[in-house]
């Protein structure tokens, strides 16, 4: 008599397919008996497959048997692994859906999610592990509302499955029940939804035409990546002060009332972005993200939105009402339409880096394992240091994110993309994104964060600054001016150039001049110059921490000097929201999700701090007015400009071509300098300091713009 206990769920716990020849079988009972020549995997059809035991190893009370085959396995069959002549169990997809042959089996290049027509909507899936998936079909927008209908889906090409459903299914909120080979069930959202319930757990299907804004349309290509000035901002930020004078705090529609101001009558707000003079505001993730609880939209809430939940669905906090699943894609659509009437454009921050909760994602509800990096291990990666790496070299997620890119340009009529954590992802797909905007607009701008973590992906292949070479027209955060200008982000008290550190000016230039040289940079287009973004320490925090003992003046001297620096770099100009008026979050190094108080616009400062403000948008005019500061190669730049001196905290360097002649002077000591040139043919144009300005005496920590 066998032991009782030998039922094929008691005694094995895991089985599945770890690669094309081989499976991994975890058995409970370490002491288990079994004749290996008798081991086999069995089809549907009865066929029979044999083993070879490869690997045993104990875990603790647990045996782990690797098995091979001579033959690859077919992994569009169903097998039942067989131990013994009683002992079977299904066979799951384990780590083979991370490999080549499984792209090459089940990669689907045909369109997903809901396609709707007023006859009929087909609902496509793609979930090739899957062995049955069922259509829920619910009762309503809540997230309690009841399932009214179950349809099978049908098991269609590569993998996918597929629903037809008739008539006009405008507004059908449904899901997806998984059964996987052991029987094991998940509820997914569809990951290609477009439309959403308050919180995201639930899809819509929207008729696109309920949603498409009349007259909605492109703005004109834009003129080259490097004449553009990126102003990033966030949602919630811009209009959430209780003297903001805006009506819709917080919403799509908040960022686009115009004629608002503050009781002391600031300009706030949609008016107050425009009278800037910048070309391109770009908002922190507004898609759906998972911190925020759309259900309570009268609880004050704040995250900057870095856990994505429904990757191509507006985020419901932003719109009047959440529970409208149409409500929040007519109104982003208008705030972006909007900023396009004023002649403005607007890039959207876009997180394909990572997702907020492994477990509650359709990736991973829909095809366990698939979408996300794993170590040896078995773990998930974490490069990202949120706990997950998106898998964008597999092809099926490759064109997901490509899909989503491509979905938003095309309905949203988006002007640029910022990839969080760009260097997470790799070269390919950037590319595709790339290949992708420019069919719709070659102008777009895509730029990201490339930089090196520490990600199961080889390093040629990462989308990061070293393999700019590779990736043109895709523009990099170019850390080495910021950490240079004002000191690492990751050691509060290290200066930069403008606050005290020492032999920095070759490098400031250098980086000035386009950062020719760094990295694998080809061209001043893939450099995005700032010294300030959302993360870290804002610039005049980090101020306050390097020279604590400043006065208020050179504090702002040191600001308004930095700010100049990179206005005045060859490449993207980039500034944070806030940072033209010395935006200041209280020493909070990381307010993703601190209070309003702490990353509202402060109005009051923006008075106060009034001709920093305008210093900047002179430094706007300037820009636009002259194309020698924004040069379009390396080879203009090398004929255009001469490094003039650089040493002892000064930079000095001219900008010429036939008719124009600009000469720039950076003074980061805390005296006053004399010009070691000539300047008596040369006009003092724009200077951080605005009031007390000397001709040919470089002040203590200025920046002074002369032209002949
Ligand atoms: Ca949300």
């Amino acid at each position: 008599m066998k032991p009782s206990y030998y039922s094929r769920k008691e005694a094995i716990r895991e089985c599945a397919i770890e690669s094309i020849r081989s499976i991994k079988v975890v058995l409970k009972d370490p002491e288990i008996e079994f004749n290996t020549e008798e081991t086999v995997l069995i089809s549907k059809e009865g066929q029979k497959t044999s083993l070879k035991m490869s690997e045993m190893s104990h875990q603790e009370s647990e045996l782990s048997v690797v098995f091979k085959t001579d033959t690859p396995l077919t992994l569009t069959e169903s097998y039942e692994f067989s131990l013994t002549d009683d002992i079977q169990a299904p066979v799951m997809f384990g780590a083979v859906v991370r490999t080549p042959e499984f792209d090459e089996t089940f990669f689907y290049d045909g369109q997903l999610g809901a396609s709707y027509s007023k006859d009929e909507t087909e609902i496509k899936l793609w979930a090739p592990t899957a062995q049955s998936v069922v259509l829920k079909i619910y009762d309503g927008f809540n997230e309690d509302s009841p399932v009214k209908q179950k349809i099978q889906m049908k098991q269609t090409e590569r993998g996918t499955y597929t629903t037809v459903l008739s008539g006009d299914q405008d507004q059908l909120v449904y899901t997806f029940q998984l059964t996987f080979a052991d029987g094991s069930t998940t509820e997914s959202p569809d990951p290609y939804a477009t439309a959403a319930i308050v919180n995201g757990m639930r899809s819509v299907v929207v008729n696109p035409e309920t949603v498409a804004l009349p007259g909605q349309k492109r703005l004109p290509a834009f003129s080259s990546a490097t004449d553009a000035i990126i102003y990033e901002t966030h949602i919630r930020d811009l209009t959430i002060a209780k003297n903001s004078g805006v009506a819709l705090k917080g919403k799509f529609l908040g960022a686009i009332e115009e004629g608002t101001q503050t009781p002391t009558g600031q300009k706030t707000g949609f008016d107050y972005i425009c009278d800037l003079g910048v070309t391109h505001v770009q908002f922190l993730p507004m898609y759906d993200y998972g911190t925020v609880d759309e259900a309570k939209p009268d609880v004050p809430q704040y995250n900057w939105g870095y856990d994505p939940q429904n990757y191509n669905v507006p985020e419901g906090s932003y719109s009047t009402d959440a529970t409208n699943p149409k409500t929040r894609i007519l109104e982003m659509k208008q705030m972006i339409e909007d900023y396009h009437d004023k002649g403005l454009r607007v890039i959207m921050d876009v997180v394909y880096n990572h997702v907020f909760e492994v477990p509650n994602h359709p990736f991973h509800l829909t095809v366990p394992g698939y979408f996300f990096r794993y170590l040896p291990d078995g773990y998930l990666a974490d490069g990202t240091g949120v706990n997950n790496d998106v898998a964008s070299e597999r092809k099926m997620v490759r064109k997901y994110i490509v899909d989503s890119i491509e979905y938003w340009t095309k309905n949203y009529n988006l002007d640029g993309f910022r990839f969080d954590l760009m260097g997470i992802l790799d070269v390919e797909t950037m590319n595709e994104v790339r290949r992708v905007v420019d069919k719709i607009d070659p102008s777009i701008i895509i730029l990201g964060e490339g930089w090196n973590l520490d990600t199961p992906l080889a390093a040629d292949k990462k989308a990061i600054q070293k393999n700019a070479n590779q990736m043109p027209s895709i523009a990099h955060f170019n850390d080495s001016l910021r950490d240079s200008v004002k000191g690492h982000v990751f050691y509060a008290t290290e200066p930069g150039m403008v606050n005290g550190g020492k032999g920095l000016e070759k490098l400031v230039i250098q980086n000035m001049l386009g950062a020719n040289g760094l990295e694998g940079y080809q061209n001043p287009n893939q450099v995005v110059q700032y010294v300030e973004a959302h993360d870290n320490y804002t610039l005049y925090d980090k101020l306050v921490l390097t020279n604590p003992n400043d006065t208020e003046d050179i504090r702002r001297k040191r600001h308004t000097l930095s700010t100049g620096i990179a206005m005045l770099s060859q490449g993207i100009s980039f500034i944070h929201a806030g940072q033209e008026f010395l935006r200041t979050k209280s020493g909070d190094e990381n307010s993703y999700r601190s209070t309003d108080a702490i990353n509202q616009f402060d109005w009051s400062r923006v008075e106060a701090e009034h001709e920093a403000v305008t210093f900047f948008k002179e430094l706007v005019s300037l820009r636009k007015s002259e194309p020698l500061f924004r040069m379009t190669s390396y080879e203009d730049i090398k004929q255009h400009s001469t490094v003039k001196f650089a040493e002892e905290g000064q930079i000095i360097f001219e900008l010429f071509n036939d008719e124009q002649h600009y000469l720039i002077s950076i003074n980061t000591n805390e005296e006053s300098r004399q010009s070691p040139f000539d300047l008596s043919d040369y006009q003092l144009i724009l200077s951080n300091h605005a009031t007390e300005t000397e001709h040919f005496t470089f002040l203590p920590l200025s920046l002074s713009v002369y032209k002949k």
